[in-house]
């Protein structure tokens, strides 16, 4: 076990500093490992789109100085005196909770992530008053019952972004049967959400179909994801010919878009479930569900027991997310790619060797 710390932890990070949403180096100060904290060192962070929307202010609740991350993984340097499900040295990860009430109905049902008093990791304030920091930075110190224990056999680049856009498809799939074998199922946007889904689609034997803006994703989707067709949405030939062809839609798009060429490729009692947050509201026309009880739903992240459940099962089957490594120096250059839809499928930092 390794010795309590009654120090706070100087940390050394990267910030966004105002809604120009430009990250730069940033020193802040993390609690003393508490009697049931874990402490680790980060090793990878994986940038999710949220980061861009929130060091952007495109959600309009931005808090500066903003240190993102919510996808991170590394190597538990020291446990406060009551910690049991963790020990130094495992590989750890924490997602986009550190904290929730333990007490509410939610909580109960192993649903942290609707608890009222769910504390995101970063953007919002701790138990202690102070500010939450997420993992664009080197070290951790997180409550145990929100710290996850990643399978020893993935690799911790490409295992990181499981912690948000893993479990974010993995849930809803989960939830709304969307999981069966031989049932088809498309993924709407092809970046870091959507590419997981493919995979996790492929692994619960589905027949899955991508349908994308980017004509130029479709080789690579078919070759390295396995999808089993391409639509190109913009291509209404394409798209009229694959109407009620899809007994399920997972929506992953981070901008405002049309729902109702989608809905279109759903067969009666098909559901859509939308996991993108863009900016601005989409529209609903009833009567693009009211014709074949079709059910359009939401989600957002999942439990952290479920979450538990989905690393296991990216042990078990090796499934792990395509990713490009960048160093620190990179990341504001990454934000412009991911803004434009450019990356295959997930920028991950370099944490330890870049800071
Ligand atoms: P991403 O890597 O940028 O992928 C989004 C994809 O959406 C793009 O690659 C692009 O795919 C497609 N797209 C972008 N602009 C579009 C447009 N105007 N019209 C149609 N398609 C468009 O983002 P991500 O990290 O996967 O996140 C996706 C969204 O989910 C974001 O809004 C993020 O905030 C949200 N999110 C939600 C949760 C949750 O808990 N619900 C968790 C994490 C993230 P193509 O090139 O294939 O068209
Ligand atoms: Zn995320």
């Amino acid at each position: 076990m390794g010795e309590a710390h009654y120090l706070e932890h100087e940390v050394h990070g990267w910030a966004a500093r105002d809604c120009s949403g430009v990250l730069s180096p940033f020193k802040f100060s993390r609690r003393a490992t508490g009697p049931r904290d874990v402490t680790f060192k980060v090793l990878y962070c994986g940038i999710c789109h949220s980061d861009l929307h929130q060091i952007r202010n495109e959600w309009q609740n931005s808090k500066y100085p903003m240190v993102p991350g919510h996808e991170f993984v590394g190597i538990v340097t020291e446990i406060g005196p009551e910690v049991h499900q963790h020990k130094v040295g495992d590989h750890v990860g924490v997602g986009c909770m550190v904290g929730s009430c333990q007490n509410c109905d939610s909580c109960a049902k192993g649903a942290e992530q609707y608890c009222e008093c769910m504390t995101p990791t970063y953007n919002d304030v701790d138990q202690d008053g102070k500010p939450t920091y997420g993992g664009y930075s080197a070290l951790m110190v997180c409550d145990e019952r929100f710290v996850l224990q990643i399978p020893k056999s993935l690799p911790l680049d490409a295992a990181a972004p499981l912690l948000c856009a893993g479990i974010t498809v993995y849930s809803p799939l989960r939830y709304f049967g969307m999981d069966e074998a031989g049932k088809s199922l498309g993924v709407v946007g092809l970046g870091g959400l959507g590419h997981m889904a493919v995979k996790f689609g492929k692994a619960f034997g589905m027949n899955v179909t991508v349908i994308s803006t980017s004509p130029s994703k479709e080789e690579e989707a078919r070759l390295i994801l396995n999808a089993d067709n391409f639509l190109v949405s913009k291509n209404d030939q394409q798209m009229k010919k694959a109407v009620k062809t899809l007994d399920y839609i997972i929506d992953t798009v981070s901008a405002k878009h049309e729902l109702e060429p989608l809905l279109s490729l759903l067969k009666v009692n098909g559901k859509l479930v939308l996991v993108g947050g863009p900016e601005e509201p989409l529209q609903l026309n009833p009567f693009a569900i009211l014709f074949g009880r079709k059910t359009v739903a939401g989600s957002t992240i999942g439990g952290i027991k479920e979450t538990q459940d989905m690393l296991d099962f990216c042990g078990v089957h090796n499934l792990i997310s395509t990713i490009e490594t960048i160093p620190f120096e990179y990341v504001n250059k990454a934000m412009d790619r991911l803004a434009k839809s450019d990356v295959k499928y997930r920028f991950v930092i370099d944490v330890a060797n870049t800071l």
